[in-house]
């Protein structure tokens, strides 16, 4: 079992920067990586939006130049996923992980949140040949394309908007007749020519074949009656889903199952703290996590000071076992 400082759950940009903070106060973090170096990120075509970079730059690269930020001071990034943590005794935590055991100080969750599925035939098969779940990372192989979105809020207004740069055309197909976006991404969007409505609709099955979409098959929740719409492209946008699972019922959560923080970021375990998508469920934004990653950090270097006698007394006690 490693005995470390501090332990990063996740590689986002929330979970790379706590890293780069946590490293350049000398505490050797080590960054759990998870499936996906990066997370959602890494998977965005381009960013535009992330300051300092106005010719924007790729998901990837962007990645890249935080995990190398973050290892030149000394961060230790670990392509494993974590498997078990028990948080019950306080700190030192135990994280168990596929490759390696670990005992850290403290713990910064990052884990970041997954687009929610539909859930309907077609949608696994056909992701990634016309299922999408990232207007700005696959907007543009559906150039001159029928698409359709699904979902009424701001996501699905945002990433619609945005998708007719590409689209000859964008359907929203949302399962009232009321939108749950904001009356500003509203306005644009119906003011937007290439933007049409399904109302009262779910998808019920994505249709196609070995060169992907071709089409949706929509129930109407209040007559009944079911349509199949030509479609080459299906843009999901019906929330994300926190990935909480690894903790149980061991750290608290709200209502929607996001870590619940304080204004540093502290979870309601002492020693244990969580930043970006994992606890924000409101601007999911590079540079949101980025700041949120920063807090969360320089909030567990405070607390690891704080405590430092008491860790370094439990750290000269023999181990259970021992
Ligand atoms: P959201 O606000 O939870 O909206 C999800 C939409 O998907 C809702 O319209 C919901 O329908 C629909 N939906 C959920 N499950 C569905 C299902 N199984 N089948 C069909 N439709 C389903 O999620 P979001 O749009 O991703 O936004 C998340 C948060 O980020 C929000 O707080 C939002 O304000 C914020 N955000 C802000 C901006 C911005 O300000 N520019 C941009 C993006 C996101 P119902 O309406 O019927 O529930």
């Amino acid at each position: 079992m490693k005995k470390e400082r501090v332990v990063i759950i996740g590689s986002g940009p929330a979970g790379l920067t706590a890293a780069l903070y946590t490293a350049r106060a000398q505490l050797a973090p080590v960054v759990i990586a998870g499936a996906q170096l990066g997370g959602q990120v890494a998977i965005t075509h381009e960013i535009e939006n992330y300051p300092g970079f106005p010719d924007g730059l790729s998901g990837p690269e962007l990645v890249e130049r935080m995990k190398e930020h973050a290892e030149n001071f000394g961060a230790v990034v670990e392509f494993d996923l974590v498997e078990s943590v028990d948080f019950s005794n306080g700190s030192p935590f135990h994280i168990k992980t596929y490759g390696e055991e670990y005992l850290a100080d403290a713990v910064i969750v990052t884990i970041g949140a997954d687009p929610r599925k539909l859930g309907v035939p077609g949608e696994e098969e056909f992701t990634g040949t016309g299922v999408s779940y990232c207007g700005t990372c696959d907007g543009f192989f559906f150039r001159g394309k029928d698409i359709v979105v699904v979902g009424g809020g701001d996501s699905a207004l945002e990433e619609g908007i945005f998708l007719t740069r590409f689209a000859t055309s964008v359907n929203v197909i949302h399962r009232r007749d009321e939108l749950r976006a904001g009356i500003q991404l509203q306005t644009r969007a119906f003011n937007n020519e290439k933007i049409s409505f399904t109302w009262d609709s779910v998808v019920e099955e994505i249709i196609g074949d070995a060169d992907g979409v071709n089409a949706v098959r929509l129930k109407n929740v209040v007559t009944g009656e079911e349509t199949v719409q030509p479609t080459e492209g299906v843009f999901i946008f019906i929330g994300h889903d926190p990935n909480n699972a690894v903790f149980g019922d061991q750290i608290a959560l709200n209502e929607n199952g996001y870590i619940i923080t304080d204004q540093r970021y502290r979870t309601n375990v002492e020693g244990v703290f969580a930043a970006g998508e994992i606890q924000d469920e409101i601007w999911r934004q590079v540079a949101t996590s980025v700041g949120q990653g920063t807090s969360a950090a320089m909030a567990a270097i405070q607390w690891l000071e704080a405590n430092e006698e008491r860790l370094q007394t439990l750290d000269a006690l023999p181990a259970a076992g021992d």
